[in-house]
């Protein structure tokens, strides 16, 4: 089989899971988005992705992420979904539309200052750490997500669209998914408009979808193993 067609042939079988998913969930239909994760892989696969269907891509380096976006020569939507230096923001807001790992002050500070400097709004997910252990995976911890969303809302040319988090890797996704449920109905008191939820991997994605996922990221389902770039 030739790539674009395991492309598509992988695809077709995350979309009809992510439909029954969202039947059983009760989901609207559209108002799931797939995000395909394609850190590590080349960007002749980002082409091949955006000539099947998809619009969205993510990716967590920024070297990587800006030479793909420059290289690839569909129009997609980029999000930004690893941690986040500070001295990178310049370069991510250049050609991401959305960053998904805001989890401190600093950094939603540098994203708004240099998205004033070229004039360009950006969307922003607040990430929020599920673990009991930081496991360091990035996050704010829940106890401070009020003042951080509360402060990122003063902020120019950045708009907060939601919440996301990463499962644990100690535990079910249903009880960390739940957790965040919890957090987010607060938040959304303080945020009504900010309604998006990014959470849902390959591993996790039909649970996600239970529990409100309005973005999925999905890398090795659609892809296949990542490579190792070392
Ligand atoms: C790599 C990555 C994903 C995708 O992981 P898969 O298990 O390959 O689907 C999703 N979210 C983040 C933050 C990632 O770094």
């Amino acid at each position: 089989m030739d790539r674009k067609s395991e492309l598509l042939s992988n695809l077709t079988n995350v979309q009809k899971k992510v439909s029954a998913a969202g039947a059983r969930a009760s989901r609207a239909e559209g108002e799931i988005t797939l995000i395909a994760v394609t850190k590590n892989f080349p960007s002749s696969d980002v082409e091949l992705l955006a000539e099947i269907g998809i619009n969205d891509v993510g990716e967590n380096k920024d070297q990587e992420a800006k030479q793909k976006s420059k290289e690839t020569k569909s129009k997609l939507v980029w999000h930004f979904i690893g941690q986040l230096q500070s001295n990178k923001v310049k370069s991510v807001v250049s050609y991401a539309d959305y960053v998904h790992s805001v989890d401190r002050l600093n950094l939603a500070k540098e994203i708004s200052k240099q998205c004033v400097a070229i004039n360009k709004e950006i969307q922003v997910f607040i990430q929020v750490d599920l673990g009991e252990d930081n496991q360091n995976r990035g996050g704010v911890a829940p106890k401070s997500l009020p003042l951080l969303a509360a402060e990122i809302e003063t902020l120019p040319k950045v708009k907060l669209v939601g919440l996301m988090a990463v499962a644990p890797l100690n535990t079910a996704p249903a009880d960390a998914f739940e957790k965040l449920v919890e957090i987010r109905a607060g938040f959304l008191q303080d945020h009504p408009q900010a309604r998006l939820l990014s959470i849902g991997m390959s591993d996790d994605f039909e649970t996600a979808i239970e529990f409100g996922a309005t973005h999925l990221r999905i890398g090795s389902l659609l892809l296949g193993v990542r490579p190792d770039l070392r």
